[in-house]
């Protein structure tokens, strides 16, 4: 039998990193730029010490998400390990945002969207990422569409982290934290769509996102199901044949 899994959400002034612990200690996320000392302190109250992860992942290569990875990578000498399709945007320190889904977006995108220091990963994977050499029982898959290298992360428990393919509430998570809502920045539609559709079918009881939440799969199967799908529907290019 695997060990169980605890997810620890570590709230962030702009985003949600996550620790979680089976028979090892990942780290999921890692803030924006300055959150490094928070991202410490939550270990510390956890009683895991930097040397003990083995593995910090990103969820994808936005500047909230890894903004303090230079930091923690060298303070805890893990491997940082990013989706290759994302891999140029933190290298860069540039987020590529791709459309924005509403009034909400473009209010925020002035103060949420600026530069970070570059990031070279050291892991830098394709397909899926099996978690057990890393003491957590559970899977990493490819859930594009928020950008083309998000990723979420399966647990065998039942509970699954999403990035930012959805996000928890109004406001970053600030409002209503556990209401699906579609994130503010989508890069493909179709892509997003097609990912929240698999996230699904996992049958995942609850789903941790980078901005609020967590949210209960039901609620977000209702919501998705009422009204949500069909809007990013609407919004996808149609292929040309
Ligand atoms: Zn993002």
């Amino acid at each position: 039998m695997p060990a169980p899994i605890t997810i620890t959400r570590i709230r962030l002034p702009l985003a949600n990193a996550y620790l979680v612990q089976g028979e090892c200690a990942i780290l999921v996320d890692t803030g924006a730029p300055g959150d490094a000392n928070r991202i410490l302190q939550a270990l510390r109250r956890a009683g895991v010490t930097p040397a003990d992860l083995r593995l910090i992942l990103l969820t994808h290569g936005h500047g909230d998400h890894v903004g303090a990875a230079n930091e923690l990578a060298a303070a805890s000498g893990a491997p940082l390990a990013l989706h290759r399709a994302d891999d140029a945007m933190t290298r860069s320190g540039r987020n590529v945002l791709g459309a924005l889904t509403g009034l909400e977006a473009r209010l925020i995108t002035p103060f949420v969207d600026k530069p970070f220091p570059p990031v070279a990963a050291s892991l830098i994977f394709d397909g899926a990422l099996d978690l057990t050499p890393y003491g957590v029982a559970g899977r990493v898959i490819p859930t594009p569409g928020h950008t083309p290298g998000s990723i979420s992360l399966l647990f065998d428990s039942g509970d699954a982290i999403v990035g930012d393919l959805l996000m928890g509430g109004r406001l970053g998570g600030a409002l209503s934290a556990s209401r699906p809502q579609l994130h503010y920045y989508v890069q493909d539609f179709a892509q997003l769509h097609a990912s929240m559709e698999t996230i699904l079918a996992a049958q995942h009881r609850r789903l941790f996102v980078g901005h609020g939440g967590p949210l209960a799969a039901d609620d977000v199967r209702q919501w998705w199901r009422s009204g949500a799908s069909a809007q990013v529907v609407a919004r996808c290019v149609p292929t040309r044949a």
